[in-house]
């Protein structure tokens, strides 16, 4: 125990130096999506999460939004924990048939104007996972999509940088 202790003072820590910001740059991009969901909405964006099977890689890239380093909440973005109170739904993984119905009633209950957004390689066409027995396809083969984010997964600044499309096309 005493080894344990006296080493873990000496030794340098195991994990990684976190990677440089371009901080700048950053909230120049949440701003304007910020900016575009006034212009569109009047208000903030609120984002809904759905896991429709994914291997929950996309999940972290999206929960990174969230964390310290990216902070979303401080340019009004927020997920929210109905879909009732939802503008968009991100949906990330093939669509595995346990959660096609499930799926198809979170977009149901989603008020419109809505919009879903596709998220990682495997919502857009069942990405590595398409051949098997249990999954439906895409996003796209159980609600219509406005946007796909391709990556494998996603980096946090895809995941903006795809808002900020999806509110300037719209
Ligand atoms: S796109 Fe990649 S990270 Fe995302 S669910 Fe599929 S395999 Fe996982």
């Amino acid at each position: 125990m005493r080894r344990t202790l006296f080493e873990s003072v000496v030794k340098s820590p195991l994990t990684e130096a976190s990677p440089g910001p371009d901080d700048a740059a950053l909230a120049e991009l949440a701003a304007n999506v910020e900016c575009a969901a006034h212009r569109r909405l009047g208000r903030s964006l609120s984002i809904r999460e759905v896991d429709a099977g994914s291997c929950n890689g996309c999940e972290l890239e999206i929960h990174a939004l969230n964390n310290a380093f990216y902070d979303l909440e401080r340019f009004g973005l927020r997920f929210v924990a109905s879909p009732r109170h939802a503008d968009v739904l991100m949906v990330t993984g093939p669509v595995t048939k346990n959660m096609r119905e499930a799926l198809q009633r979170t977009y149901d209950a989603t008020p419109d104007p809505k919009w879903v957004v596709a998220v990682g390689d495997c919502a857009a066409d069942g990405g590595i996972f398409s051949a098997s027995y249990a999954v439906a396809g895409g996003v796209h083969a159980v609600v219509p999509v406005d946007l796909h984010i391709r990556g494998c997964p996603p980096s946090p600044t895809q995941l903006l940088k795809g808002l900020l499309a999806l509110l300037e096309q719209s």
